[in-house]
């Protein structure tokens, strides 16, 4: 059987961010914890939010959410969340703040160690619902993790893991186009190339649900005819509240489980040093993984060609790879510094990585290795 579930409440509107206030107060809280970054934070988003919203001028904000969020940044934001009396998080910023304000609110309540919480590590069934509320406050449209119901989270000991629960969805999402208006071209582009890709894997995901591949479709037109709009002006508020879309309606088909590009780009996203974007790395990983996903997938390609625009024909690879050159995004692993020697050791943690199950075609290491040589160039 299909489990279909559609749980978050969504503000969706220019000028959302006037409701926060009276969201937070709706779910009873009076103390919330922003979870941000410095880069939010720097460019006056966060003070912006917290005027409009109507909360007090000093209220707690945690900013040290790294690029890809750690364990030892939510253990800081928890200590943060206790010592300033918070009952509840707002996450304000791109994927990684909105991802560590989930896990934040979950050890606010559960008891360490965090990893016994990962997916892979069969955590799912020990969250629970007894956790402070989360509202999602996105200013990228991309990662969907404002409706989404994963953390994805860094370990102290490098693995970079999956936390999925259905109490992990932010209990609401306000979602104001206006407030990626600022977002930088490259920035415009890798995010939203990563809502293309949540919607082209998990529309291919084997698990039946036709309601969320409809929205995956939706969301993959919404993309392709504004992300280039989007990146050339990043004033143009159409296409921005298009983009915002485009990324929700990603998220919102995410239990379909997503495929092999997200395999590969979560070991990769992993390595610290490096500190991949993760669109980009799913921008550049998603040719080779659709040459492979294309066997066996033809009624399915040609309904993600007319989608994006291409036709029912198209060579979907040769479209992406023609859509990264347009936008800017670097063409092969190696041009983002990815060294080949770590290939091998990144195709073996794919197979782990939890959207490795919904992938169309049954994958493997080799096959998963093959892929990263083509893409590293
Ligand atoms: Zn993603």
């Amino acid at each position: 059987m299909a489990l279909i579930t559609y749980l978050t409440k969504i503000q969706f509107e220019v000028g959302s961010r006037r409701l926060l206030g009276a969201e937070l107060e709706a779910l009873g809280a009076k103390a919330p914890l922003i979870v941000a970054d410095k880069g939010v934070v720097a460019a006056g988003i966060v003070a912006e939010v917290v005027a409009a919203g109507g909360l007090p001028a000093d209220a707690t904000v945690f900013d040290g959410t790294p690029e890809n969020p750690t364990e030892e940044a939510v253990f800081e934001a928890v200590a943060l969340f206790k010592s300033a009396g918070c009952d509840s998080v707002v996450a304000i910023g791109g994927g990684s703040p909105l991802d560590l304000a989930k896990a934040v609110s979950l050890m606010a309540t559960h008891p360490a160690p965090l990893a016994q919480y990962a997916a892979i590590l069969g955590g799912i069934g020990r969250i629970g619902k007894d956790k402070p509320p989360v509202i999602a406050v996105p200013t990228t449209a991309g990662t969907g993790s404002e409706v989404g119901r994963a953390a994805l989270l860094t370990l102290a000991d490098g693995r970079k893991l999956g936390f999925i629960s259905p109490f992990m969805i932010p209990d609401v999402a306000i979602c104001d186009p206006e407030l990626t208006l600022g977002l930088p071209p490259r920035l415009t582009a890798a995010t939203g190339m990563d809502a293309l890709t949540h919607c082209i894997e998990t529309y291919l995901s084997p698990r039946d649900n036709p309601p969320a591949e409809a929205i995956a479709l939706d969301g993959l037109k919404r993309v392709a005819g504004n992300i280039r709009t989007a990146v050339a002006d990043g004033s143009d508020l159409a296409a921005r509240t298009e983009m915002m879309m485009a990324a929700l309606e990603g998220g919102m088909t995410f239990q379909k489980g997503l495929g092999a590009v997200h395999s590969l780009s979560h070991p990769l996203g992993g390595l610290k040093e490096l500190r991949l974007h993760h669109g980009t790395l799913n921008a550049v990983l998603l040719p080779a993984v659709l040459r492979y996903n294309a066997v066996g997938a033809e009624a399915k390609f040609a309904r993600l060609g007319e989608a994006l625009g291409a036709g029912p024909d198209a060579d979907l690879a040769a479209e992406i790879v023609a859509l990264n050159r347009d936008l800017g995004m670097p063409e092969t692993l190696a041009a983002m510094g990815v060294p080949k020697d770590v290939l091998p050791q990144i195709s073996e943690a794919a197979v782990l990585d939890h959207s490795t199950a919904t992938n169309p075609r049954p994958i493997g290491a080799p096959e998963f290795l093959a892929i990263l040589q083509e893409a590293w160039g």
